[in-house]
């Protein structure tokens, strides 16, 4: 090892990973990329021996210590008790940004969107990936979907700092933010926020159904998108599909101290110990890992002899599938070994066709996120939202009940199930599950409650004998409402 080599740790993974692993090891070497690898051992083996998130200490331990991480795709044990260890190295490690390039390699992958090239830049860390659910009565389960500020500046800056490095001139904000006007509509004001600081980058919001419809129909109008997590999720294995096959898109999990740089697509169970897998994906993800630790020569060297590769119609199987499915003929159908070989023997060549890429020359560096402190905003409390699991009163029934055991203190705003208001002047019409969302706040001129009021009511609930499963407090936060009317208000 020479002293410029940088220490990566890398996973071979599960199923084909040790076979796409070994195959991009060994261009990455060929191509003189200044890195020694070292190797940890993570998912299935390390699940079965114990450790619930499939890592141990000691890969914890390195992956501190190194900072960027080059992983093959592992297996998920289904049974319930394992948790993702995607999940958990994202979070664990800061890394905000998920990073998916999907691109249309036409006419040689055929694709129905020639001149797509697309970046989705997937909030990674928040969302409904938090995995809290709970089941809260016999008939409902929830999930709760936590967004931040802190967690939607950091993904949003990262989204306008990568469209600056990268010349970029567009970035799209999806949200559902007309339904989820505080989850995702954080997500969207900091985005509008934070688009003035970069006005060379045209900036647009659409809600996410139709802006996806938009996506899959002409993608050759977008070119980065931001995203929150499940979302994000979506949009980038439908663009990874349409660009011609999972086994090509490339994935770079980015903080602001670590990164982690893998393909988009899992082991592929089926598939493996056959040597037939694509290692592209994994590849462009060690070409987006050699541009972060200042290699981008070596990063254009393997893009281009990549690029050329594919134009040369050396293909694996999942390509030539989709090739002969368009009517082609004239291909050499490889493994993934051989496939290695083809990228190796073109390293220094650049595509005649397809564009060749420029990344040497200018080293790209992602600014640090600068965060706002909101964590001073005056909190007020006023009024709370005690959810009832009830499968035997009628709404009328139980707001009548509710009315009087929160007198004096409390007046019932209204009862709603499943977001839709039941209590008071509902509609017999509406269908009601066992869980209720009763809103009580103080009678008008009444001091702001208390948390002892709050246990007041809560007292007065259990000796009437219904049972509260959860409360939500109402806060005004710098004297501002901070929670909906319910009802899409
Ligand atoms: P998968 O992505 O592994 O495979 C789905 C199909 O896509 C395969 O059957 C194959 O036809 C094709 N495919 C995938 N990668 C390919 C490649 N490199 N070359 C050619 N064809 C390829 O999805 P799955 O079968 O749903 O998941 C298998 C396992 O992978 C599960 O345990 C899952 O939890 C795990 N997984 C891991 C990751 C990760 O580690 N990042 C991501 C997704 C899934």
């Amino acid at each position: 090892m020479t002293k410029s080599n940088q220490v990566i740790p890398v996973a071979k993974g599960d199923g084909i990973g040790p076979e796409i692993m070994d195959a991009c090891l060994c261009i990455l070497r060929e191509a003189g990329a200044r890195i020694e690898p070292r190797f940890v051992d993570i998912g299935k083996k390390v699940y079965l021996a114990g450790y619930t998130a499939g890592i141990t200490e000691e890969t914890w331990d390195i992956l501190r210590e190194y900072k960027v991480f080059y992983k093959a795709p592992i297996t998920t044990p289904q049974r319930d008790g394992f948790k993702s260890l995607n999940v958990t190295i994202r979070k664990t490690l800061g890394l905000y940004a998920n990073v998916r390039p999907a691109v249309s390699y036409h006419p040689f992958v055929p694709v129905n969107y020639p001149g797509m090239d697309v970046v989705v830049i997937r909030e990674n860390e928040e969302d409904v990936y938090a995995g809290i659910e709970h089941q809260q009565t016999p008939e409902v389960v929830q999930c709760l979907k936590l967004v931040s500020r802190p967690g939607c500046e950091r993904v949003v800056r990262y989204a306008f700092e990568y469209a600056r490095a990268y010349g970029r001139k567009k970035i799209t904000c999806m949200t559902k933010d007309n339904i989820m006007k505080l989850t995702d509509g954080l997500f969207h004001r900091v985005f509008d926020e934070i688009a003035p600081e970069y006005p060379e980058v045209e900036s647009e919001h659409w809600i996410v159904d139709i802006g996806t419809a938009k996506l899959a129909d002409t993608p050759t109008s977008f070119d980065v998108i931001v995203v929150p997590n499940l979302y994000g999720d979506i949009v980038s294995d439908m663009l990874g599909q349409m660009a011609g096959s999972v086994g090509i898109a490339p994935a770079a999990n980015v903080g602001d101290d670590h990164a982690m740089f893998e393909a988009i697509h899992g082991s592929a169970p089926r598939h493996a110990g056959k040597g037939i897998a694509n290692p592209s994906g994994l590849l462009l993800a060690g070409v987006m890992m050699l541009i972060s630790i200042d290699q981008a020569d070596v990063a254009e060297r393997i893009h281009n002899a990549w690029l050329k590769t594919i134009e040369d119609r050396v293909w694996t199987y999942d390509l030539v599938r989709r090739v002969k499915a368009a009517g082609e003929t004239k291909y050499t159908e490889v493994g993934t070994q051989e496939f290695a070989k083809a990228v190796v023997a073109r390293l220094g060549q650049e595509p005649e066709r397809l564009k060749s890429v420029r990344y040497s020359g200018k080293p790209i560096k992602i600014r640090r996120s600068q965060l706002t402190n909101v964590r001073d905003a005056k909190m007020q409390l006023d009024g709370v939202d005690v959810f009832i699991g009830n499968g035997k009163l009628s709404p009328d029934e139980l707001g009548r009940k509710l009315e009087q055991l929160a007198e004096p203190k409390f007046r019932l705003i209204m009862i709603t199930n499943r977001g839709q208001k039941v209590y008071p002047d509902g509609y017999p019409e509406t269908f009601c599950t066992d869980h209720w969302r009763c809103r009580f706040q103080v009678p008008a001129g009444a001091p702001r409650p208390t948390h002892a009021d709050l246990r007041w009511l809560l007292e007065n609930i259990e000796q009437n004998n219904l049972e509260w499963i959860k409360l939500e407090n109402l806060y005004l936060m710098n004297g501002k409402r901070a929670y909906t009317l319910g009802q899409g208000q």
